[in-house]
């Protein structure tokens, strides 16, 4: 499924509005700092699924180091590499145009209870509720974690990304995103609070402009 969403994906390159796009992406770590291993976990929450390096590796270029002196951010280590990076906003307007001019029908209905799902006419219902499922259909499944975005005015003329202490850096068409990621996949892991928070927020912008200081 990766190695097709992945080819799928490179069809949408250099369209109009850039709905999909490569940027350079480049983890910087401070000196003597360690790195966080992934796959410590033994608290029995399930594993995600680890595919970059293992499975997937060939398919993004190969992560290259930048030795202290041939970048800007002093004695720290940096490495990068290229990732395919969405423009939401195009992406979405681009997908429901698609669906629109191939004859798909947008209606806007209330149902009351899933026994109304069952006088549709149509044969095939999508549940996409995401995080809703849960109090619409009882998927316990279903886990909440929780993550925020804090955003910029646009830059067009930046076109990289940054991870730098745990906050993850996207130059977005739309406006800059920064987010607090944690050390690993689990950050905001069973957390269904949707109340923003602006500490951490501030502290995501500011993790990253101190690269800048
Ligand atoms: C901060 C953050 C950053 C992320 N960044 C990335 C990223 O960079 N790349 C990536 O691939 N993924 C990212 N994700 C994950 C990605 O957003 C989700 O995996 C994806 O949105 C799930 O899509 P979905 O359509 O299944 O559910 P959702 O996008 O959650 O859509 C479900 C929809 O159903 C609606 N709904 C629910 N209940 C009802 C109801 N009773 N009546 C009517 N409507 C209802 C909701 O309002 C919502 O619009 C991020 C997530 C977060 C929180």
């Amino acid at each position: 499924m990766a190695r097709r969403s992945w080819q799928t994906y490179q069809t949408l390159l250099g369209l109009p509005g850039e709905p999909v796009e490569y940027i350079d992406e480049y983890f910087v770590s401070d000196a003597g700092a360690s790195t966080s291993d992934r796959d410590s976990l033994t608290d029995g929450r399930p594993r995600f699924a680890k595919l970059e390096s293992e499975l997937l590796g060939d398919l993004a270029p190969r992560p290259k180091d930048f030795p202290p002196g041939s970048h800007p951010f002093g004695a720290r280590t940096v490495r990068g590499t290229s990732w395919m990076m969405f423009n939401i906003n195009a992406y979405a307007r681009m997908l429901v145009s698609d669906f629109l001019a191939s004859g798909g029908k947008i209606a806007v209905v209330e149902f009351h209870s899933p026994a109304d799902l069952g006088a549709l006419r149509q044969k095939t219902i999508i549940n996409a509720t995401g995080y809703g499922a849960r109090a619409l259909f009882g998927d316990e499944s279903v886990v909440p974690v929780r993550g925020q975005l804090a955003r910029m005015i646009p830059q067009p003329d930046i076109h990289y990304g940054l991870i730098y202490q745990n906050v993850s850096f996207v130059p977005r068409r739309d406006g800059l995103v920064f987010q607090a990621i944690g050390e690993n996949d689990y950050y905001g892991f069973g957390d269904d609070t949707t109340v923003p928070d602006r500490a951490e927020a501030e502290r995501a912008v500011t993790t990253i402009a101190s690269l800048y200081a």
